[in-house]
């Protein structure tokens, strides 16, 4: 059981959404997923953890905005569309982050994780750096984590580094809640023929052999990149791509019920004695 920082400690759930290789879309899915989640309803936190590349404060519209702290140690997180939002680009200059070496990193992120004052949150959504490597260890086990989300497009090159992601979550009891595959095809706005740029049903194939829910297919579509660039999460807006993020949203909470479900029925009944 890791140690509690008072940063979580009403935080119900942490959710990791990890990929194995840079640039299939982790941050805007997490971003995405976050935004989901609060529209249903709960108290959402997003953490920007990529510190190699912090896309959040883009993607968020929140570009050249600074965490305030009340007592110069905690900082207070910022608040972008209805939800809490803290991001090492918020911090630091992303170019001087994307030299740093591990201990470097390390530290910056430790100080990100531990020192957050997020209150009471129903999901804490965190955008893991990519890979597979020692920081990301670090950080999963940083966290009182609930479970992981792992990104992939369904070309083999990114589903191989996917395999990785879920072994390492494997490896330090971390369940894996779910698949997300992104730009799985695209569909031509002209003439409505969809092709399958990155291979195609990649993840559902890796869904199935790892026993773990395929949370959705989301197309490769300029609006959803114009719409980060432009710092409009696309859930916000009144479309059929936002109606799939929303859905992704609702698969994860239902994996989340399944995962606790099956922990409780593993611990079993609590037996207690009472003197007559
Ligand atoms: P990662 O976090 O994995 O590095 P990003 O979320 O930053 O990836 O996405 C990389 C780029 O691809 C960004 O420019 C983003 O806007 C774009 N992108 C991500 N998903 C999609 C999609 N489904 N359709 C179009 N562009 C996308």
């Amino acid at each position: 059981m890791q140690a509690q920082t008072p940063c979580f400690k009403q935080i119900n759930n942490i959710i990791l959404v990890a990929s194995g290789k840079g640039g299939v879309g982790k941050s805007t899915t997490a971003v995405n997923l976050a935004l989901a989640l609060s529209q249903s309803g709960s108290k959402v936190g997003l953490l920007d953890a990529d510190v190699y590349g912090p896309s959040l404060p883009l993607m968020m519209g929140m570009q050249g905005q600074r965490p305030t702290s009340l007592d110069g140690k905690i900082m207070e997180p910022l608040v972008g569309f209805g939800i809490k939002v803290n991001s090492i680009g918020f911090l630091i200059n992303p170019e001087d982050a994307a030299v740093w070496r591990g201990p470097m990193a390390s530290s910056a992120l430790s100080q990100l994780i531990g020192e957050t004052n997020w209150g009471e949150l129903d999901y804490l959504i965190v955008d893991m750096p990519p890979g597979t490597g020692d920081i990301q260890l670090t950080i999963s086990q940083k966290f009182p984590c609930t479970g992981a989300v792992i990104v992939t497009t369904p070309q083999n090159i990114a589903l191989a580094d996917a395999e990785k992601g879920v072994a390492m979550f494997t490896k330090v009891n971390i369940p894996v809640l779910g698949i997300v595959e992104n730009m799985s095809y695209f569909q031509c706005s002209k003439c409505g023929n969809v092709e399958h740029i990155f291979g195609k049903d990649g993840a559902v194939a890796m869904a199935k052999e790892h026993g773990t829910e395929l949370l959705g297919q989301i197309p490769l579509q300029q609006q959803t990149r114009e719409n980060s660039d432009n710092g409009t999460p696309t859930v916000t807006t009144d479309s059929p791509m936002a109606d799939i993020y929303r859905d992704i949203a609702k698969k994860l909470i239902e994996q989340l019920v399944l995962t606790q479900q099956k922990n409780a029925a593993a611990s079993g009944p609590e037996i207690s004695f009472i003197d007559d």
